[in-house]
């Protein structure tokens, strides 16, 4: 039996990064080395092309499918980070967690694997606050969107600690993070699915 939810789910991702690609770039371009739209786009666009195959598994299995699908695919820091909170909410969902549980799991898995928390100016600093608000108002997507989005702009003043804009120091306070950004447009279809089922 395929699912409805998974289908939706990688539709939705990766029309929002393929549409959203160059603006990421642009903001990598300002702190890293340009290619935070290309990898993304690659890593979703592999992702989607097994969409029918992806949709045959339980969704927990299929969100560890699709972390492999990017740890393998995207050859910058983002895949393998990705790769880990996608891989991680899938083991949570697995284990039998709820949403926001396996949410959590999966953003524990990002900050092992790069080694970093709140505040170094990552996708971390959209994950964490966005995992924090469900916490505190549970199944409140709109609160998680609003979060998501204002945690982007809280990247702009942030001294980056961890990444590749951190070789750039003092120099990279002033800009948005392109990682911080992909989680918010990853966050805002994930609620645009589960809005839509509501
Ligand atoms: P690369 O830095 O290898 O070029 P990308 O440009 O695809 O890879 O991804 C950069 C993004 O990855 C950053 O904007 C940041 O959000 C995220 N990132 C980089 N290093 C880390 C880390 N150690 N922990 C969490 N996120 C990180
Ligand atoms: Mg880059």
């Amino acid at each position: 039996m395929s699912s409805d939810l998974t289908l939706a789910l990688i539709d939705a991702t990766s029309s929002a990064i393929a549409a959203n690609a160059d603006e990421l770039t642009a903001l990598d371009q300002a702190i890293g080395d340009g290619d935070h739209g290309s990898n993304m786009a690659r890593g979703f666009q592999a992702i989607a092309a097994q969409r029918d195959a992806l949709a045959e598994l339980e969704l927990g299995e299929a969100l560890l499918k699709a972390g492999m699908i990017l740890v393998t695919t995207v050859g910058g820091a983002s895949g393998p980070l990705y790769g880990s909170l996608l891989m991680g909410i899938g083991k949570g969902l697995k284990a039998g967690k709820d949403p926001t549980a396996a949410f959590a799991e999966g953003v524990e898995s990002v900050k092992k694997r790069g080694k970093s928390d709140a505040g170094a100016k990552t996708m971390l600093d959209v994950l964490i606050p966005t995992l924090a608000v469900l916490h505190a108002q549970p199944g409140d997507l709109g609160a998680a969107r609003a979060t998501a989005i204002t945690s982007v702009e809280a990247t702009k003043p942030m001294l980056a600690t961890r990444g590749r804009a951190s070789f750039l120091g003092e120099r990279s306070i002033g800009h948005t993070d392109p990682g911080a950004r992909s989680a918010c447009l990853g966050i805002l279809a994930v609620c645009d699915v589960l809005e839509g089922q509501a």
